[in-house]
This record gives C-alpha cells, sequence and structure tokens, in this order.
C-alpha cells in the first residue's frame, strides 16, 4: 500500500529493522573512525544523530550512501545486505553491480544541495526517476510535481537553481532524493549552510514528511531543538561509537554519562 506521495506506508519485512550497523568498522590509515558500531533504525523512525566534530557521525551516512567501503562487519537495508552480498549461503563483498542496484533505496541530502544548474527544478525531480528507476517523462513529471507540491516549491518548478535562494534550493534537493522513492533519507547537516531566515522553511519540510509519511529517516544536526522536536530517538556519538542514545526528552533532559553531559552543555 502506499500514500498519495509514493512512501510505502507498510513495513515490508515485518520485525525486520530497516537499516542495520552489526559492528560496522571505518578506518582511514590508522585512524578508526567508526568502532564495531551497532545501529538500528526501525521503519518509519527519525533517528537523530549528535555529538562533536570529527566523532564519525557524516561517516556514518557516508556509509550507507555506499560511498566507501567498510572495512568490517555488515550494513543491512530492509533486511537484505547492502554493503555484501548472499552467495552459497555466505556473505561476500558487494561487486559494484550489487551497490549500484540498491544504491536507489537511500535518499541523501547534504549541506550544499549539488542541485544540476543547468536543469530546471522539475527537470532536477525527473533526471534520476528517468535515468535511473526507467520512468517515462510524463510519470516523472508527475511525480516531481506532487513532491515539489509537498515541499511548497511547485509555483518555482521551471526556476533554475541560480534563481532560487539557498532555503528554496534545500527544498528542491528533497523533493529530489524523495522523487526516487528511496527506503531511507539521510539528512545531513541540511541547514548549515543556510542564512538564519530561511532554515525554519526546510525544517519545516522535514517535519512534515516526520509527521505525514512514514519515512524512514537519519538525520545529523547541530540544531539540538530541532531534533529535540522531531525525532524518535537521538544518538550522542562520540569517537566512532554511540556513547548514549534514547527518546530526546530523555537524552536532553536526564543525560546519564559524563560526555554527553558536557557536549550539550557546551552547545547550550
Ligand atoms: P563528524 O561528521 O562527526 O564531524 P566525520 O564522520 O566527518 O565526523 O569524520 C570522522 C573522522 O574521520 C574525522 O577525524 C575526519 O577527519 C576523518 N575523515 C573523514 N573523511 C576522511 C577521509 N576521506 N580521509 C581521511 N580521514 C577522514
Amino acid at each position: 500500500m502506499e500514500d498519495l506521495t509514493g512512501f510505502p506506508t507498510e513495513i515490508t519485512r515485518a520485525g525486520q529493522p530497516m537499516v542495520s550497523f552489526k559492528k560496522v568498522q571505518k578506518a582511514y590509515g590508522s585512524l578508526v573512525v567508526l568502532d564495531d558500531l551497532d545501529l538500528d533504525v526501525s521503519a518509519g523512525e527519525m533517528v537523530s544523530i549528535i555529538g562533536p566534530s570529527g566523532s564519525g557521525k557524516t561517516t556514518v551516512l557516508r556509509m550507507l550512501m555506499t560511498l566507501e567501503k567498510i572495512n568490517g562487519g555488515v550494513i543491512y537495508v530492509d533486511g537484505k545486505p547492502l554493503t555484501h552480498m548472499e552467495k552459497n549461503g555466505k556473505l561476500v563483498p558487494a561487486s559494484e553491480k550489487h551497490l549500484r542496484a540498491r544504491r536507489s533505496d537511500i535518499g541523501m541530502c547534504f549541506q550544499h544541495f549539488n542541485l544540476f544548474p543547468h536543469m530546471t527544478a522539475i527537470q532536477n525531480c525527473m533526471e534520476g526517476p528517468v535515468q535511473v528507476l526507467g520512468l517515462s517523462k510524463a510519470e516523472a513529471r508527475d511525480r516531481g510535481e506532487e513532491l515539489l507540491e509537498l515541499v511548497g516549491m511547485a509555483d518555482k518548478k521551471d526556476q533554475h537553481p541560480s534563481r532560487l535562494s539557498g532555503g528554496q534550493q534545500q527544498r528542491v534537493a528533497i523533493a529530489r532524493a524523495l522523487a526516487m522513492r528511496p527506503k531511507v533519507m539521510l539528512f545531513d547537516e541540511v541547514t548549515s549552510a543556510l542564512d538564519p531566515e530561511v532554515i525554519g522553511e526546510v525544517t519545516n519540510v522535514i517535519r512534515k514528511l516526520v509527521s505525514e509519511h512514514n519515512l524512514t529517516m537519519l538525520m545529523v544536526t547541530h540544531q539540538m531543538g530541532f531534533a529535540r522536536d522531531i525525532s524518535d530517538r537521538v544518538c550522542f556519538f562520540y569517537g566512532g561509537k554511540i556513547e548514549e542514545q534514547g527518546p530526546p526528552a530523555e537524552l536532553f533532559g536526564n543525560p546519564k554519562r559524563e560526555r554527553t553531559q558536557q557536549f550539550l552543555s557546551a552547545v547550550k
């Protein structure tokens, strides 16, 4: 079953987390960035990742985007291995072909929107569905228009990015990512490059996705108030591990670990 915007409204593999990191290791040379990380995200859950600079937050998202290989462990998406393939009952590292096939399960929005500058807002939203998913132009246009409406950009659909404000470009970037109907949406500091007066228009779109659509989301943010407002769970990262996690009221209201307390009092 799908809702109006086409997001799945039912858990496809009952009982399985939508995202699962199992003892994931990532190192750059001798620098260990993710240290035996275990992290599960349920279908429909919004999880925020907070923590000091360099604690591995963005690396978690990059590993899910399969932009780089992990050094140990396995990542599963929707119950199936992402970083690996099943072969004769064993897990072997994923081939490029396997990664390409799975990549569209994950949608990502970055701090810098990276819209295609020579394409209008609607063309940006149509490109992936036509080129990667094989939709007809008419289908992709319908889908794109629906999503631009969702992010409040329907009236600017024929504008090029250079004619749009940062907040407007970021909203188009969110619509473009959603047009691929990802199983998981990742947001990496999507408001950090924006002027303060337009941050609200982007956070409101994310708020709407949380309250009206059953999408699985992982968000890295420095905006503690926002994380507190919209997350089902907040994970505090320290040194490539989850130092503490819990519902936002608990983690922000009554942090148990000293490092969490120190971090939260420093960012307030
Ligand atoms: P955060 O998002 O919490 O600020 P990151 O996940 O971006 O942290 O980075 C974690 C650590 O990994 C940092 O020390 C960073 O310098 C290092 N790092 C990230 N990407 C690379 C890379 N491509 N090569 C070497 N070191 C990297």
